[in-house]
């Protein structure tokens, strides 16, 4: 059986960059705040723990004054920089520059007068972030089910989380372009204008094509990311889209023999937050098991 780790997985660059930072501070000084999970992966924030990372919660930011506190690739809002600033906080800021440029686009469009609306989740801390560029006045939806919270008249600009699905995106805005187009209809006099940006991140959806190669070209494929990834998530239901034998796991404990019955070849991929040494594990992990198998296997026979 062959075990491939798909040569396109692993951290994107906004990751590759806060993880950087966090490593230099931990060197220099070995120790670190980080507000909230510094990514969506357990395993790597146990790995950083260990080299002095702890996290804490925005209640606790006022008394983490004996040490600096990274603010990761997801950004924040602007009431952050102000409690720390209040609080006498140093911040080292890794907020990823693609989602810096959205929350600046966005307070933009805001301070002009449009109605903001951001496809996303409103409990990801990215959309808390965007949300606070708009005073927390923006409108976020999740799904086409929402749409009916899309004001119909006055100006509606429509953002997107980076990590969100595209064809959804993409649904949303033809759904929000019709909608437009009656209330023109209705009442020609009202000003409705629509503008659309795409501000999907493109080391999320540039993946899509060649996961879904990487997702049909093995028998089984193993998923692995921290369970709580957005974008864990999405790529996962590409992958699953494309091939029914994949499986989501945070940890190499969470393998089963069982999937890979049949099977002669494994792929091994993952989100933008999953490390390339956890894909190496748990190859090392799948061929271990598979081999162990095989052996207790043969003995049975052999009896
Ligand atoms: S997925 Fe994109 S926006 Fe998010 S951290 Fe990575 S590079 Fe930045």
């Amino acid at each position: 059986m062959q075990v491939i780790i798909d040569k396109n997985a692993g951290f994107c660059w906004g990751v590759v960059r806060t993880i950087e930072m966090a490593e230099k501070e931990l060197n220099a000084s070995g120790k670190l705040y980080s507000l909230g999970e510094i990514i969506h992966n357990p395993v790597e924030i146990e790995r950083l723990k260990e080299k002095g990372l702890s996290t804490i919660s925005h209640e606790e930011l006022r008394n983490a004054k004996d040490a600096k506190v990274l603010i990761r690739a997801h950004g924040e809002p602007p009431s952050t920089y102000e409690m720390a600033k209040r609080y006498g906080v140093e911040i080292i800021d890794a907020t990823c520059p693609v989602v810096t440029k959205l929350q600046s686009r966005i307070r933009k469009f805001y301070l002009e007068g449009y109605n903001v609306v951001i496809f996303g989740k409103k409990e990801h801390p990215e959309v808390i972030g965007l949300v606070g560029q708009c005073d927390g006045n923006a409108i976020v939806i999740k799904s086409l089910d929402e749409i009916d919270k899309v004001p119909l008249t006055g100006k509606v600009v429509l953002f997107s989380q980076t990590t969100m699905s595209k064809d959804l995106f993409y649904k949303i805005k033809e759904e929000l372009e019709k909608r437009v187009e009656e209330l023109v209809v209705i009442n020609p006099e009202e000003n409705v204008e629509f503008v659309a940006k795409d501000t999907i991140c493109r080391q999320v959806s540039n993946r899509d094509e060649k996961l879904k190669e990487f997702a049909k070209s093995v028998d089984v494929l193993i998923f692995v990311a921290g369970k709580n990834s957005s974008n864990g998530k999405v790529l996962y239901e590409v992958c699953k889209a494309e091939n029914p034998r994949t499986y989501f796991i945070e940890t190499p404990r969470e393998l089963n023999i069982e999937w890979f019955k049949d099977c002669e070849t494994v792929g091994i991929t993952g989100a933008t937050s999953t490390p390339q040494w956890l894909m190496e594990e748990v190859k090392r992990a799948i061929e271990s098991l598979c081999s162990n198998f095989k052996d207790e296997f043969s003995k049975a026979i052999a009896k």
